[in-house]
C-alpha cells in the first residue's frame, strides 16, 4: 500500500469502479492522494469498501496517461502533439465535412458509463443539437440494455425496484447469472449478513460461484443449468408456482393486468414447460427445481439479483422479463425485502442509461418519436430533433463498413475490447474518416483514431453518478485535471467549435437542465445532494424525498404486466468441432478490460486470466493444470492457461476477460438479444485443445 504522508485535507466522493456506489474520504497532501478511507456515512457502503476503491486508484497518476491531444491524418502515420484549440477545432471542421458529403446521419456518439451523469447528457446533447441525428449509444448496450428493455415492458420503469438495505429483510435471495462477491464486493457484505442471519439462499448459475458455500453460509439450492437456458429454468419454476397453486392470487388480481396474466399462466402450466420436461435440457434435476421455485414463492419476502448472465443472451430481454413475471405472480414486487435488483456492472451504467444515451430515448426513458417530449428539448436547446431513432452501436458499425457511416466521437469506452467479435469491430472504425477517442490512456480503440482527447479522471472533476439502487451521489473534485480540462468541459469546446454556443461553467447547471428536462430527476440539484448526501430517483413533486422503493401502491406502468416468454435456443450450438460452451465472469481484484486497475501498484493485479475446466474434460483431452490450452471458437482463437477445477460442470468452461493478452471477446459472436442488440457472451462454443503456448 502507498502511503504519502500526513493528509491536509479531504474530500468526500464517490467510486469509480462499480455499480454498487461507496462514498470515499479522499485524503489528500498537498495535489498528493495519500489515500482512500471508506466513508462511514455513505448510504451505500456504510463504511465498508472493496480492494479495488480502496487501493486501485493509482492508474490517476500513471505515466500511460495522455495528458496532450493527438492528432493524425491516417492511421498508418505517427501521432502529432496538437494544442487543445487545433485538436477541437479539427474534430469540428472534420464532423462537418463529413456531414456535408455523406449527411447529417453519416456521424455519431457513444457515451461512457464511467463518466458522470452531466458529462453523459452534454454527449448525448452534442449528437442531438449539435449532430442533428439520434445515433447515440452506450455501453450499457453490450450489458444491462435488455434490464432496461425487461423492467420497463413488465414494470414501467428501466431500473432496479430497491435499495440495497432492503436484502437485510429478505428471507429468500435469489442469485441468477450474477457473482456479487467478485463484481459488487461490498453489497455482497450486505447480502451475506442477511444469509448469516438465516434467509435462505437460492444461487442459478452455471459456475459454483463462491456465495454457494462460503463461511456460515451455504445455498439451500443451487441450479447450475446449462449456459443458455436460463428462459427454461425461470418458466419451470413458474410452471411449478403456477400448477401447485403457489400464486398470490390477492396481489395478481389486484396490481397486475388480469388478461396478460391468464395467458402467462396458461403457457406455463403447460407440462412440456415442468421441471421434468426441461431436466435435460438444463441440466438440472427437476426435483431441485421444483423445490427452489417452492422456497422462492412461500419462504417469506423473497428478492431476486441478476447480473450479466442474465442479460447477454440471446434471450436477455425475455430472462429479465421472466424473472418479473415470477416476482409479480408471487407478489414479491413493492415491499420490503423483495423486488427485481440488477447488479449494474460499470459505477454509472444506471445514470448513463437515466441520461438519454440510446438512440430512440430522450432522459428518463422518453421516445424520441413522441412530439411532445421532442418539443420540451427543442424549446429548451433551440434545435429541432430527428424524430427518428438513431444507430446503435452494432448498427454505427455496420453502416460503417457499408459505406454510409464515417465519423464517430467515442468518450471513455475501449470498444475494440469490449464489444463482441473483435473483428467486426475493427473493421468498422477502419472503415470510418474520423474516430475521435477520448480517454485516460491510449486504448486498442485507439490504435483506429484520427484524433485523440486526454480525458480525466473521477479525481479531477465535480459531477454527480448513479448507482444500482438509482442513487444519485456527488462526484468532487479531489485534484486538478492532469489534461487541463474535466470531460465535460472537452465535450462543451466540441459542441461550441460546431457553433452550439454552450454556456456551461459548472456541472451543477448541467444537473440543472437535466431536471427542468427529465421528471424523474425534476426535484434533484446539487444542494439537496449536498444537504442529503445522496437521493434515489424518482425524485419529484410526487415524490420530494426521493424513492428508495419503487412500485409500491402500483406499478409505474399501472397494472403489471406478464409477458409470456417462449424459451427459443440460442443458434450457437455445441456440436462436434465445438463441443463446449464458454461463459465469462469476472475476479474481484480486477475491473473489466483491466485499463485502471492493471495500472494501479499498489496491489498484485498481475493475475492472469485462465480458463476452468473440469477434471473429465481436462482428463478426455490431455490438459494438466497450468497447461497452455488453445481456446477456438466459430468467430476466432485465443491462447490461455487452464485451470481444472469442478466449479464448472463437464461440458461447460469458464474464464475471465481482464486482461488484453487474452482477447476473449476474438472468439464471442455476433449473435445477441432479439430485443436490445445486447451480445450474447454468455455462450460460446468452443474446442479447447493443448497449446505450446501464445
Ligand atoms: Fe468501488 Fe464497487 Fe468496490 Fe464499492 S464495491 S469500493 S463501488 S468497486
Amino acid at each position: 500500500v502507498i502511503e504519502k504522508g500526513t493528509p491536509d485535507r479531504a474530500v468526500v466522493t464517490t467510486c469509480a469502479y462499480c455499480g454498487v456506489g461507496c462514498t470515499f474520504r479522499a485524503e489528500m497532501r498537498g495535489e498528493e492522494l495519500v489515500r482512500m478511507v471508506p466513508w462511514k456515512d455513505g448510504k451505500a457502503n456504510h463504511g465498508h469498501s472493496c480492494v479495488k476503491g480502496r487501493f486501485a486508484w493509482g492508474y490517476a497518476r500513471h505515466n500511460d496517461r495522455i495528458v496532450n491531444p493527438m492528432v493524425r491524418g491516417s492511421v498508418d502515420e505517427p501521432w502529432r502533439e496538437v494544442s487543445w484549440e487545433e485538436a477541437i477545432g479539427h474534430v469540428a471542421r472534420e464532423f462537418r465535412r463529413i456531414q456535408n458529403a455523406y449527411g447529417t446521419r453519416s456521424i455519431g456518439g457513444i457515451t461512457s458509463s464511467r463518466c458522470t451523469n452531466e458529462e453523459t447528457f452534454l454527449v448525448q446533447k452534442l449528437v442531438r443539437q449539435g449532430f442533428g441525428n439520434n445515433n447515440v449509444d452506450t455501453c450499457a448496450r453490450v450489458c444491462h440494455s435488455p434490464t432496461g428493455y425487461g423492467l420497463k415492458t413488465t414494470f414501467g420503469t428501466s431500473a432496479g425496484t430497491q435499495d440495497f438495505d432492503s436484502v437485510q429483510h429478505a428471507d429468500v435471495i435469489l442469485v441468477i447469472g450474477a457473482n456479487p462477491t467478485d463484481g459488487h464486493p461490498v453489497f455482497a457484505s450486505h447480502m451475506k449478513r442477511r444469509l448469516r442471519q438465516g434467509a435462505k439462499l437460492i444461487v442459478i448459475d452455471p459456475r459454483r460461484i463462491d456465495l454457494v458455500r462460503s463461511p456460515h453460509i451455504e445455498a439451500s439450492h443451487h441450479l447450475p443449468l446449462r449456459p443458455g437456458t436460463n428462459v427454461a429454468m425461470l418458466t419451470a419454476m413458474a410452471h411449478v408456482i403456477v400448477t401447485e397453486g403457489l400464486v398470490d392470487e390477492a396481489y395478481v388480481h389486484e396490481r397486475c393486468d388480469r388478461d396478460a396474466y391468464a395467458e402467462w399462466a396458461e403457457f406455463v402450466s403447460d407440462p412440456s414447460r415442468s421441471p421434468e420436461a426441461i431436466e435435460e435440457l438444463t441440466g438440472v434435476p427437476a426435483q431441485e427445481v421444483r423445490a427452489a421455485a417452492r422456497l422462492y414463492a412461500t419462504g417469506g419476502n423473497a428478492a431476486i439479483y441478476y447480473g450479466l448472465g442474465v442479460t447477454e443472451h440471446s434471450q436477455g430481454s425475455s430472462t429479465v422479463m421472466a424473472i418479473a413475471n415470477l416476482a409479480m405472480a408471487t407478489g414479491n414486487v413493492g415491499k420490503e425485502g423483495a423486488g427485481v435488483n440488477p447488479l449494474r456492472g460499470q459505477n454509472n451504467v444506471q445514470g448513463a442509461c437515466d441520461m438519454g444515451s440510446f438512440p430512440h430515448e430522450l432522459s428518463g426513458y422518453r421516445h424520441i418519436s413522441d412530439a411532445e417530449t421532442r418539443a420540451l428539448f427543442e424549446k429548451d436547446w433551440g434545435a429541432t430533433l430527428d424524430p427518428e431513432p438513431g444507430l446503435r452501436i452494432p448498427n454505427m458499425l455496420d453502416a460503417a463498413t457499408d459505406g454510409t457511416f464515417k465519423g464517430i466521437f467515442i468518450q471513455g469506452e475501449d470498444i475494440l475490447q469490449s464489444d463482441p467479435n473483435t473483428r467486426h469491430v475493427a473493421a468498422g472504425l477502419a472503415a470510418m474518416e474520423c474516430v475521435v477517442v477520448q480517454d485516460l490512456f491510449l486504448n486498442e480503440t485507439a490504435n483506429y483514431a484520427h484524433v485523440f482527447l486526454p480525458g480525466s479522471t473521477f479525481l479531477e472533476k465535480d459531477g454527480t453518478f448513479t448507482n444500482a439502487e438509482r442513487r444519485i451521489q456527488l462526484v468532487r473534485k479531489v485534484m486538478e485535471p492532469l489534461n487541463g480540462y474535466a470531460d465535460w468541459e472537452v465535450v462543451q469546446l466540441v459542441a461550441n467549435a460546431m457553433g452550439l454556443g454552450w454556456g456551461y461553467t459548472h456541472p451543477s447547471q448541467i444537473m440543472d437542465e437535466i431536471a427542468r428536462l427529465t421528471p424523474t430527476f425534476a426535484g434533484v440539484n446539487y444542494d439537496a445532494l449536498e444537504q442529503r448526501g445522496s437521493v434515489q430517483w424518482p425524485m419529484n413533486e410526487a415524490a420530494p424525498d426521493g424513492t428508495p422503493m419503487m412500485h409500491i401502491d402500483h406499478f409505474v406502468r399501472g397494472k403489471g404486466m406478464f409477458v409470456v416468454t417462449d424459451y427459443v435456443p440460442t443458434d450457437e450450438r455445441t456440436g462436434p468441432r465445438f463441443p463446449l460452451l464458454l461463459t465469462t465472469g469476472r475476479i474481484l481484484s480486477q475491473y473489466n478490460v483491466g485499463a485502471q486497475t492493471r495500472r494501479t501498484a499498489n496491489v498484485d493485479w498481475h493475475a492472469e486470466d485462465r480458463l476452468e475446466i473440469h477434471p473429465h474434460d481436462a482428463e478426455n483431452r490431455g490438459v494438466r493444470d497450468g497447461d497452455w490450452v488453445s481456446l477456438r471458437s466459430r468467430a476466432g482463437e485465443t491462447t490461455l492457461r487452464a485451470k481444472i477445477t469442478d466449479r464448472v460442470a463437464p461440458g461447460v468452461v469458464y474464464t475471465t476477460f481482464h486482461h488484453p493478452d487474452t482477447q476473449a471477446n476474438v472468439i464471442t459472436t455476433d449473435f445477441s438479444d432479439w430485443a436490445t442488440n445486447c451480445p450474447e457472451y454468455k455462450v460460446t462454443a468452443v474446442q479447447v485443445t493443448p497449446s505450446n503456448g501464445p
